[in-house]
């Protein structure tokens, strides 16, 4: 790949995602690059939840909250086939004082100027028999993602797409220089599938790197005000009951809460918040993060969850907005959710920090604002619709146990740039959530449709296919050392094909 953009966006999480589609929209040539998939970082690791922050008020964070609402209402408006209105509902349980929820609760529904239905406390609630000790609740109307948070970051790309912009997955940035004075930047990417590199110029880089934004800063000499904390979240997944269909919100040990989210056949439940100094510590998910969520689930549940129910865990780590010379707290819940973005002071570059899915519209409109005071579009419209990139028919299919059809390998890789395993079973697809064992099955039972799976997305070369999976299940027996360690029973037993490995 070579050529001159406008703008090239480091990272493509929701952030970048979405700031690709305001930028081109504008008329800006944009290029999107990711080192994994697109949403394969922080983004495909959240609870899904599209809300105004109702949180946040805890902290007086009004602006934010303000910021969240507008947003929230706004995609639920215009983007309904991946954000739907949904019911929520808080069960307080040793909670902040009744007067206090409820005053929260009507200020909440006030900052969100009435638009949605008002909260109600119920007395009673079909939920309530499967809950320990449930006393009344409050009924919220918030949003949440229809499909996931990583589908939802892959639709801002490919509509960028549509419009003109060039999106690359498994593309790293590996160096950045100036280009000269007013002349831009020179940025080399390496395609991590094939191993070449290439080299790029851009007059504006936008740098939405998440976790990495400021790794990818200092290796361009930009220094900025701000940087980030990491606060890892873990989820786990387990088979849902019938009884669960909304949004549950839960009060924790710690005075937070989690939530216990219906996510098509598995109950989604989390997460944790906890602050590490060290990226590469804040990604590893622990033992003690399964047995926290079990322990304050089973604090909640009639019918306790065993380790050997979880289907699979979620870990991601919240990349939070600091200023540089603050100190680390213990608790991330006391930190600003508020996203900041710095424009260096003389070179063409915009950094982004924080952020959230809820957010992405009014975060990807100020990035666009910034990027216009140094650089103008060359056009006045989104470039004209690039050749084949009209929006094909969907092709499914079905995959064991699964009762919704999925979209097929063969598809994805052809019209959603999908070139591995992980990128189908994780986020093309939610199988690796919703199947035992990242899709492999809890015996490894579907190891065969597996292996079809990687001889579609790589066009039937054997070699590729058997590496790739190969590869998935190194990346999956990770996962599965922490559940098997935490006694779920041993690594699956291998079709035919499998044993050959
Ligand atoms: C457990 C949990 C629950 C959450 N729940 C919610 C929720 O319910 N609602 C909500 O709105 N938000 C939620 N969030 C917050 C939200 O998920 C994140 O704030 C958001 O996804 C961050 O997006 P991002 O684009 O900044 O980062 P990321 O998604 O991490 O994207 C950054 C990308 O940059 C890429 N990158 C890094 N370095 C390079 C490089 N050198 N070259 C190329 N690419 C590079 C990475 O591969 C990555 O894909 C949650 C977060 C967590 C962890």
């Amino acid at each position: 790949m070579d050529g001159t953009f406008d703008v090239v966006i480091v990272g493509a999480g929701i952030n970048g995602a979405a700031v690709c589609h305001a930028l081109t929209s504008a008329g800006y040539r944009v290029l999107l690059v990711d080192q994994g998939d697109f949403g394969g970082g922080t983004s495909q690791a959240s609870t899904m939840l599209i809300w105004g922050g109702l949180l946040y008020l805890k902290n007086l964070e009004l602006a934010t909250v303000l910021a969240l609402t507008r947003d929230r209402d706004r995609l639920v408006a215009e983007h309904a086939a991946s954000v739907q209105a949904r019911p929520l509902l808080y069960v307080p349980s040793g909670g902040p004082p009744r007067v206090v929820v409820e005053s929260a609760l009507a200020a909440y529904w006030v900052m969100g100027a009435g638009k949605r239905a008002r909260p109600r406390r119920l007395d009673g609630y079909d939920e309530q028999t499967h809950l320990v000790a449930a006393g009344a609740a409050y009924a919220i109307e918030e949003a949440a993602l229809v499909t996931s948070d990583a589908r939802f970051v892959l639709e801002w790309a490919l509509a960028a797409e549509r419009l003109g912009a060039d999106i690359r997955n498994h593309v790293r940035v590996d160096a950045i220089d100036s280009a000269g004075p007013k002349a831009g930047w020179r940025l080399r990417l390496c395609d991590g599938l094939t191993g070449v590199t290439s080299e790029v110029r851009a007059r504006m880089v936008v740098n939405a790197a998440g976790c990495s934004t400021d790794a990818v800063n200092d290796r361009a000499g930009i220094t900025s005000p701000w940087r980030h904390l990491f606060s890892r979240g873990v989820s786990l997944a387990f088979p849902r009951p019938a009884w669960h269909t909304r949004h549950l919100v839960l009060d924790s040990a710690d005075g937070d809460v989690m939530t216990l989210a219906p996510w098509g056949p598995v109950s989604l439940w989390g997460s944790t918040d906890t602050v590490h100094a060290e990226l590469a510590v804040a990604q590893r998910p622990a033992e003690v993060d399964v047995t926290r969520l079990l322990t304050e689930l089973n604090r909640h549940l009639r019918a306790p969850l065993a380790r050997r129910d979880v289907i699979s865990l979620r870990t991601g780590v919240r990349p939070v907005a600091v200023r540089r010379d603050a100190t680390a707290p213990n608790a991330s819940q006391a930190l600003t959710r508020h996203h900041r973005l710095h424009l260096d002071g003389s070179e063409p570059w915009v950094s982004v920090y924080g952020g959230k899915l809820s957010g992405c519209l009014g975060l990807a409109a100020e990035v666009r604002d910034l990027v216009a005071q140094r650089v103008s579009p060359r056009h006045r419209a989104p470039l004209p619709r690039a050749a084949g990139h009209d929006v094909a028919p969907r092709v499914t299919t079905t995959f064991p146990t699964l009762a919704e059809p999925v979209v097929s390998a063969a598809w994805a890789a052809a019209h959603e740039h999908c070139a591995s395993l992980d990128d189908y079973l994780r986020r093309r697809t939610n199988i690796a959530q919703w199947v035992p064992r990242g899709g492999f099955g809890a015996d490894g039972e579907h190891a065969d449709a597996l292996e079809r799976i990687a001889l579609e997305i790589h066009d039937g070369d054997t070699g590729l296919a058997e590496r790739d999976l190969a590869r998935y299940w190194h990346q999956v027996s990770v996962t599965e050392d922490l559940l098997t360690h935490t006694h779920l029973p041993d690594a699956p037993r291998a079709s035919a094909q499998w044993r050959r490995l």
